[in-house]
């Protein structure tokens, strides 16, 4: 496709229909006209029309960002959840071709049964590979696979002025590290090619061991990462930064036995009930009853105690989909929060000032009277893309509830955490942001960087059509 041309049906950005958006966290919402294109030429069509109208355009997944990155109060959504054949997969080498909207849970849908997996997967199966291309999404293996523009062969992208250009380690590789990791400011996917991981069972073999603090924690870390292809934590905030650490290990070949069992969807899909009585989408609302501060000490001393009577016991075995993405097992537990919402912060922190820093930013928490509902420890190590959040050390994810009429404590504790992190040399992650200021964003990243970065920003969209909230917030005050 050359510049300017278009065969979109969608002819008028602002004949669009309106439709409303939230971020994943229900911390943050928009009204926007909204197209849906399935084609490159719909996709063109529908940037020439949102660029005829002096507008802008977010670019949106399927919204799983917890924040304002894929909102666009002020311009129009360019929604690609729609977009989403797998265009050819070959069992042989394990080599997808996709549109931007395939969600991972199309991925391994399509892949597992021939013994192929998603090599890097977030906490929840929807995320579509176009979102987790732009936000460069890391797993619990991100200390041995990498983040997920490792293992991106190439992709197609189309430009601001509608040409579409072909990214991989050969080809425009400036483009293709910046654009993973880009938050959709230089281009939109429209093609992804993705190499997947073999695996010789459906199981992973997992272990849990429970720690009393996080020193214990991150030294748990440090004594096993080499040798395990998964490692996270969950961390009791209330009890002080004590927690459960799952390890776990894909089988080698010959190992399991069933793999024809194990690899099949049915081996990985819980029963729609639970306790076979219980619909599955009803368990938010037992949730619901423990969302504030008492139900959540409480749920989370006895999550530890059942944690601790199992540690160090010998490895069982767990579904990948099961030990991958555990929250989806309780559809819309986020509605649990309601009426209010939440945020999540995570800091990625230097492994030497890892325990110093967020044993600091729960001593925050207690000090704001705002303690986490949820906190997660994974280990991380540097990667070569341009915007990235990965560093050689830790980071630690904290869900934080909003209660209503509760924003400007919850951002207070934020900045002041922000403060703490930035001096242990950390960085923050785009696709779990609501609260950074422009000064910590640039703090965060190395100048070197951010300059790169803001220039292909200029060269490649001078006129700014790709904008979201966030972009708006952290991006275009610094130019
Ligand atoms: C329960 C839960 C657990 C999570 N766990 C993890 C985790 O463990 N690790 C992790 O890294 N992340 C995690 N995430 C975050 C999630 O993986 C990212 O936010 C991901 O980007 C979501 O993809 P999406 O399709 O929903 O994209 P959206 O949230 O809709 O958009 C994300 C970004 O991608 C851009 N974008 C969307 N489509 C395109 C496109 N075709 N071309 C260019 N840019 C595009 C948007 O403009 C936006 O900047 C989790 C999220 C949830 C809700």
């Amino acid at each position: 496709m050359t510049p300017g041309e278009t065969t979109g049906s969608w002819d008028n950005a602002l004949e669009a229909k309106q439709e409303d958006f939230e971020a994943w966290g229900m911390n943050a919402r928009c009204s926007a006209p909204a197209s849906h294109p399935r084609t490159v030429g719909e996709l063109n069509g529908a940037l020439t029309a949102t660029r005829n109208a002096g507008t802008s355009a977010g670019l949106r997944g399927a919204g799983c960002s917890y924040g304002d990155a894929a909102l666009n109060t002020d311009g129009c959504i360019v929604d690609f959840r729609h977009w989403n054949r797998i265009v050819s997969f070959d069992e042989q080498t394990g080599v997808m071709v996709a549109e931007p909207g395939v969600t991972i849970e199309q991925v391994w849908h399509e892949a597992l049964p021939h013994g192929w997996w998603p090599p890097v997967v977030p906490g929840t199966m929807f995320p579509t590979l176009g979102g987790c291309l732009a936000m460069n999404i890391h797993g619990k293996n991100n200390f041995q696979a990498g983040t997920i523009g490792r293992h991106v062969r190439s992709f197609d992208l189309m430009l601001a002025d509608g040409t579409v250009k072909t990214c991989s380690e050969e080809a425009n590789k400036d483009l293709f590290h910046a654009a993973i990791g880009g938050f959709g400011m230089l281009g939109a996917f429209t093609r992804i090619e993705l190499q997947l991981k073999q695996v010789h069972s459906g199981d992973l073999e997992v272990q849990g061991t429970a720690c009393a603090n996080l020193t214990e924690m991150v030294a748990h870390f440090e004594e096993h990462w080499e040798t395990c292809d998964y490692l996270v934590g969950w961390v009791d905030a209330f009890g002080g930064g004590r927690g459960l650490i799952h390890q776990a290990w894909y089988p080698g070949q010959g190992v399991d036995t069933n793999t024809a069992a194990t690899l099949q969807r049915s081996h990985q899909e819980l029963p729609p009930r639970f306790l076979g009585f219980i619909p599955r989408s009803w368990m938010w609302c037992g949730m619901w009853c423990f969302m504030h501060k008492p139900g959540m000490r409480f749920v989370n001393a006895i999550k530890y105690r059942l944690g601790r009577r199992q540690s160090g016991r010998a490895r069982y075995r767990q579904p990948l989909v099961g030990f991958s993405f555990l929250l989806d097992y309780v559809p819309h537990w986020k509605y649990a929060y309601k009426p209010g919402a939440f945020i999540q912060y995570q800091a990625f922190v230097p492994e030497r000032n890892a325990i110093a820093t967020f044993e600091a930013q729960l001593r925050l928490c207690k000090e704001h009277g705002i303690i986490p509902f949820l906190g997660v420890l994974k280990k991380h190590l540097p990667d070569p893309f341009l915007m990235t959040h990965a560093v050689n050390g830790y980071s630690l994810a904290l869900d934080l509830p909003l209660a209503r009429g509760g924003r400007n404590r919850v951002w207070k504790l934020a900045h002041a955490m922000d403060d703490v992190v930035l001096d242990a040399g950390g960085r923050f992650y785009l696709a779990k942001d609501s609260t950074l200021t422009p000064e910590g964003f640039k703090t965060a990243y190395p100048p070197e960087n951010l300059a790169r970065f803001l220039e292909l920003k200029r060269a490649l969209d001078p006129d700014g059509l790709f904008q979201t909230d966030l972009s708006r917030r952290l991006l275009e005050p610094l130019g």
